[in-house]
């Protein structure tokens, strides 16, 4: 069975700087606070900083697809369906 690729991984180095449109100047930039070093530890974003204007942000290291969606729904639907079926059982065999 194929398994559909949920994340496509891509450099946002290679990214246009959102503000300035130049090409090849984001730099990886430091996370100054908490929530920066959070969104940095538990997303796919990572701070950016673009050399020629100055512009800092978080860009997505991954790209969703529509297949993605896919996937991910169909992976979603797997767990809620083991989930309830391991709920039936330990209803049925442990009681209530
Ligand atoms: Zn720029």
């Amino acid at each position: 069975m194929k398994t559909p690729r949920i994340f496509i991984y891509r450099n946002p180095q290679f990214n246009r700087c959102p503000v300035c449109k130049g090409v090849g100047v984001l730099h990886h930039s430091r996370a100054k606070n908490m929530r920066e070093q959070i969104i940095k530890k538990i997303t796919f974003y990572r701070l950016y900083r673009c050399k020629e204007c100055g512009w800092r942000g978080f860009l997505s290291t991954i790209i969703l697809t529509t297949e993605s969606f896919k996937a991910i729904l169909l992976y979603l639907s797997l767990v809620f369906a083991t989930g309830y079926i391991i709920r039936f059982f330990l209803l049925k065999f442990i009681g209530t």
